[in-house]
This record gives structure tokens, sequence and C-alpha cells, in this order.
């Protein structure tokens, strides 16, 4: 297996990248929204912790 941001041989402690640097920028990726999974990020939006901050209490109806 190679390494997908690099295409150098994966090392088995960074599997499947090369070295802790791939693994950052694959995951800098993810972060920066560069992988686009239509419904995930915004899941992933709502359920981050969000500093201190209380949860949003329900609309009064
Ligand atoms: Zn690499």
């Amino acid at each position: 297996m190679s390494c997908p941001i690099c295409g150098k041989a994966a090392e088995a402690k960074y599997r499947p990248f090369c070295s802790r640097r791939c693994a950052d920028i694959d995951l800098g990726r993810w972060l920066k929204g560069d992988y686009v999974i239509p419904g995930k990020a915004l899941e992933e939006e709502e359920s981050a912790p969000d500093d201190d901050l209380p949860p949003r209490p329900p609309r009064p109806q």
C-alpha cells in the first residue's frame, strides 16, 4: 500500500500514510472540507462541542 498523499510506501505506524506529516495533511484536508460528504458535514458540525456554551433551549411554542 502506498501513501495516498505522496505515494511513498506506507509506514505501519502511520498507515495508510508514510509519515505523521502526511497523516496531518490528510486530516487537514478533512477539517478544511476538501472531502465533501453530503449530510455528514452538517452532522459533525452540530455535534461538535462549541467551547463551553450551553445547549440552546428549545423554543417556547
Ligand atoms: Zn506520504
